[in-house]
């Protein structure tokens, strides 16, 4: 599915030479490179503050903490998605409410959340789902009216870009109250071990961000809340200084790659090639396309003998799951959501995928449906 040996090789001199100042260094914990790539990140997504952490679960809690948000506030989440979202709101007491998500998109869907909108709704959290941001204009202008705070799940679509209405773009994860992200080794931006971030534009979000991940210390030995422990390693910071310089080619790569399944798979009427949204650019952590819910795990199995891996990402709706049964409440039928989990199916794609690869694959997946 993925390929960072490749990628790694091609930076090696780079990589190595940081990893070695950091360990010539001894500064394991808050070195220099900690703040430098996050002004470093900072710069490049134009958002005021990034504030890094442990990883992009972290990210998620660490920003609904700074929230100050009560147990039983109702939080809204797409039910299809990564657990981690939901996780941290029922780890914090919040309510999570699970909506439908669009078929098209797979992302958070604007109506559902107007219907999904209680006096008790005090966030929600959208996630730009395999690589495309959700409706953000929309969903603002729900929040916005309603006073709601939103996070948004950047995850899986850290340099995508955003375009409004009236001309204006933006990164991923800048609009709203926080963006969060991840930087696991297969994530778009990925480092060598777990890494996470937090982005927001409001400064005294950001510092409290930045407290609550610090044992909730504004200054050594001062508590002012209970906070947690989360930091992104130094090594991990000189890694992700190294490999955000090249963020753009390798979305560029993933969108080539993604151009040539496109190409290869619209004439195939069994397969729904992902759909691209007007409004906002696809990184494309995630090939991902739906096939007919009968033919799937057979056409997964013919991938396989082939040498072809591929992964359903998600095979259960959260609200499905048994940690997730009887918390919070869900609006509607998720029907959407239950067809995706029977359909879809992630393809191998990342950086390093070769035309000779990519030409293996489709004609591999075309001699099946043909
Ligand atoms: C990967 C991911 C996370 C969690 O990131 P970790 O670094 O593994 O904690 C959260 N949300 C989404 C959508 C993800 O894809």
């Amino acid at each position: 599915m993925v390929d960072l040996k490749n990628q790694y090789v091609k930076i090696k001199p780079a990589i190595d030479t940081a990893i070695q100042e950091c360990i010539d260094s001894t500064a394991f914990i808050k070195g220099p490179q900690v703040g430098a790539f996050e002004k470093a990140l900072a710069t490049y997504l134009d958002v005021q503050s990034v504030i890094s952490c442990a990883n992009g679960t972290d990210a998620l809690q660490i920003a609904m903490m700074a929230l100050d948000l009560k147990p039983g506030d109702e939080v809204i989440v797409p039910a299809f998605t990564y657990v981690a979202t939901a996780e941290v709101i029922g780890l914090l007491g919040l309510t999570p409410v699970m909506i439908d998500v669009d078929p098209q998109t797979c992302n958070i869907n604007r109506a559902l959340v107007e219907e999904a909108i209680t006096s008790k709704t005090k966030l929600v959290v959208p996630v730009h789902l395999f690589g495309q941001c959700a409706d953000m204009e929309g969903i603002l202008a729900l929040t916005n009216a309603h006073n709601i705070a939103v996070i948004e799940d950047t995850a899986q679509a850290i340099g995508a870009s955003y375009t409004f209405t009236d001309g204006t773009s933006c990164k991923a994860g800048t609009q709203s109250h926080f963006g969060t992200t991840s930087f696991f080794p297969s994530k778009n931006l990925g480092c060598f071990g777990d890494g996470g971030a937090i982005y927001t534009n409001d400064p005294v979000l950001a510092q409290k961000a930045r407290m609550i991940a610090n044992h909730g210390q504004p200054k050594k030995y001062v508590h002012e809340v209970i906070g947690i422990n989360s930091r992104l390693d130094t090594l991990q910071a000189a890694i992700l200084l190294e490999k955000l310089k090249h963020l753009d080619v390798y979305s560029m790569a993933r969108q080539k790659a993604a151009d040539f399944y496109d190409a290869a798979f619209k004439p195939i009427e069994a397969i729904e090639i992902p759909y691209r949204a007007a409004n906002s650019t696809h990184v494309f952590h995630q090939y991902t396309i739906k096939i007919p819910a009968q033919s799937r795990d057979d056409f997964k199995n013919y991938l396989s003998q082939k040498g072809i891996p591929s992964m359903i990402y998600y095979p259960i709706p959260l609200n499905e799951q048994k940690a997730y049964q009887g918390l919070g409440r869900t609006v509607g039928n998720l029907s959407h959501t239950k067809a995706l989990c029977q359909s879809v199916l992630s393809l191998p794609m990342h950086t390093e995928l070769s035309v000779p690869q990519l030409e293996y694959i489709t004609s591999t997946v075309q001699s099946y449906f043909s």
